[in-house]
């Protein structure tokens, strides 16, 4: 097996990397103090091609691959991790389209948010049911052509700001084996988010309840067909996993590499903090052997944000694939 990364891959997570130290890095902090979803970023990542990675070329996308999609993951959470979920909702909130839509469903559903036009979102958990999630309670019934929804969903994460927003409900019994999967679109399928939670961590991505009531769905929006579900939405967790993973290697990577602009008691002005000290003698020495490509985004550079006055201030990642380490 190749686990080398093609140069596509070191191309695109070179060009994230840019992007983050750029125009997500200086405005970390007042995403978190703010508590305020960032729809600057997200634009930034639209203009630059990031949202697209999840789909392939034929859905309007750059990718479709789960390795690159860790990639960028993991590089935008070394700067910001509220804002490198936008790139991993994206990702689970496709990947029901992906993985279970039929050729005329990935067609229509996936390019506008290939684009970055709209985010999507992912609603499986509801207030009585998490980890088990068969014992759900929303509810889809049919008339005609098209379905009506009813129900409470807990805790989804862009699902106060997603254009799209794959639900999972009760078609038929009241176990897993009753449940179908939908993709609404909030233009003709609107649902109302009923609360934020207030969280201490990755505080600029919401996390949302939300209800519908007696909101439409039309049957040509149904994945797969009715009871299949659950396989569908266990089928998206088992890919986008990873990503959570990737999250949290990239937040720990950003703050082992951090330093901090608060000079610490005893310590000199812009002298490097204790943490990174001793965790930078750990890590490998980075060797630029390349400059950064500059092919694969549109060419378009973003203009630096400016730095909130409590934001970290992050060294310069260097441009170098894995293999180039010493
Ligand atoms: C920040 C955040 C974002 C989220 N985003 C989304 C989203 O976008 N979409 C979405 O659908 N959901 C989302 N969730 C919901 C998440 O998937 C659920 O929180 C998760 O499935 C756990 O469910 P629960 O919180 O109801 O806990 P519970 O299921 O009640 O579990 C509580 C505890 O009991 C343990 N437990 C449960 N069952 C068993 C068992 N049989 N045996 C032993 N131990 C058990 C669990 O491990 C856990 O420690 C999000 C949650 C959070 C906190």
């Amino acid at each position: 097996m190749d686990f080398e990364f093609t140069a596509e891959q070191v191309a695109i997570r070179d060009t994230i990397r840019e992007l983050v130290q750029d125009g997500v890095a200086p405005r970390a902090a007042e995403i978190d103090e703010k508590s305020e979803y960032p729809k600057d970023i997200e634009r930034l990542f639209a203009d630059n091609g990031i949202l697209g990675i999840p789909f392939p070329e034929e859905y309007g996308g750059i990718s479709g691959s789960s390795v690159t999609i860790c990639m960028g993951i993991e590089e935008i959470a070394k700067a910001c991790a509220s804002s490198s979920l936008i790139l991993a909702v994206q990702a689970l909130g496709s990947y029901p389209i992906l993985v279970a839509g039929s050729e005329e469903q990935k067609k229509r559903l996936c390019p506008p948010l290939a684009s970055g036009e709209k985010v999507a979102a992912y609603a499986l958990s509801e207030p009585g049911s998490g980890s088990d999630a068969g014992a759900m309670e929303t509810r889809a019934k049919r008339y005609g052509n098209e379905y009506v929804l009813n129900g409470t969903k807990q805790f989804i994460t862009q699902g106060s700001v997603a254009g799209t927003l794959v639900v999972f409900a009760q078609t038929g019994g009241d176990d897993h084996r009753g449940i179908s999967a939908f993709v609404l679109e909030r233009e003709t399928s609107p649902w109302t988010v009923s609360k934020i939670e207030h969280k201490l961590g990755i505080r600029g991505s919401p996390t949302a309840q939300i209800v519908f009531e007696d909101v439409k769905v039309p049957a040509a929006n149904r994945l797969g067909e009715e009871g299949a579900g659950f396989k569908i939405a266990l089928a998206v967790l088992d890919r986008s996993r990873p990503g959570i993973g990737a999250q949290a290697l990239g937040i720990a990577e950003g703050r082992s590499t951090m330093r901090s602009t608060t000079p610490r008691r005893g310590s000199s002005s812009g002298s490097r903090s204790r943490a990174f000290r001793v965790s930078s003698s750990c890590l490998p020495t980075w060797r630029r052997r390349s400059k950064p490509h500059a092919t694969w985004s549109s060419g378009r550079r973003p203009r630096s944000t400016p730095r909130h006055p409590t934001s970290p201030r992050l060294p310069r990642w260097p441009s170098c694939s894995p293999l180039t380490w010493r």
